[in-house]
């Protein structure tokens, strides 16, 4: 897992399996760990780390719903999860679902756990709204269309802009269920403002980009959305996002449509 302070409230972990972004904020007394690492080393560091720096839990958030981003009560079992209603409705439409999938992914790779996942108190916030941390705010935005659920957590005070699974460098956008290219577009275009004033956007996998990197992935995916909807298969993949794994998505995504 990478380690990275992109301000002094806010620290970036990303675990080796599919450069998936964890952020911990930090906001007075307050503190919030957005999404989660997914290997058990890395969640077991997650608390001592958070020690390290001084912070104390507060609770958890989530991006969206799909299971590699709700791992953080494996972490902190007795702590509260903060989603979207959006993501609350889903969780309550698929019960398990996130269990399933992480123990499908486990099986796979060898992976034992210490426990099994639990998603214990769902909270749902308002979006688009605000949520507290300490003295500061965070803006919710609706981020739908990868899925049909999901918030991007907006950091004023660190400009910072958390998307979830939006704008990665390292993946194409990817349509799951529920996901649509219209809704994925229009995402992308209610962030697209706050993307040009942040200093750093963090996508759900992959390298944090600074505020001209993420413009240009922003433009890429509208355009490779917009082939998407007229081409089909014939889309071409954006540039450096073209290797065999993205080629699958490609192709899951034309399933979808
Ligand atoms: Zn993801």
């Amino acid at each position: 897992m990478r380690v990275l302070a992109l301000h002094p409230d806010v620290i970036l972990l990303s675990s080796n399996i599919w450069q998936t972004n964890c952020v911990v904020i930090r906001g007075g007394d307050e503190c919030f760990v957005v999404d989660s690492p997914v290997l058990p080393d890395e969640l077991e560091a997650l608390p001592s780390l958070l020690e390290q720096s001084g912070f104390s839990l507060s609770g958890l958030l989530a991006t969206h719903a799909d299971w590699d981003h709700l791992l953080g009560r494996l972490a902190f079992p007795g702590a509260a999860l903060g989603c979207a209603e959006t993501t609350a409705a889903r969780l309550r439409a698929e019960p398990g679902q996130a269990q399933r999938e992480l123990r499908a992914f486990d099986e796979a790779h060898y992976i034992k756990r210490a426990r099994p996942l639990t998603l214990g108190s769902v909270q749902a916030l308002p979006v688009p709204g605000q949520c507290e941390i300490g003295p500061h705010e965070v803006g919710l935005l609706a981020a739908e269309g990868h899925t049909a659920d999901g918030m991007a957590i907006h950091v004023p005070w660190a400009q910072i802009l958390i998307c979830g699974d939006y704008l990665s460098e390292v993946e194409i956008p990817v349509l799951g269920e529920g996901g649509s290219p219209e809704a994925y577009a229009a995402t992308l275009e209610r962030l697209r403002p706050l993307v040009a004033q942040a200093q750093f956007v963090v996508s759900g996998h992959g390298p944090v980009l600074g505020s001209e990197q993420a413009l240009s992935v922003l433009d890429e995916d509208l355009a490779y959305l917009e082939a998407l909807s007229a081409l089909g298969a014939s889309a071409e993949l954006p540039d450096g996002r073209r290797s065999k794994a993205q080629r699958t998505i490609h192709a899951e995504n034309l399933a979808r449509i």
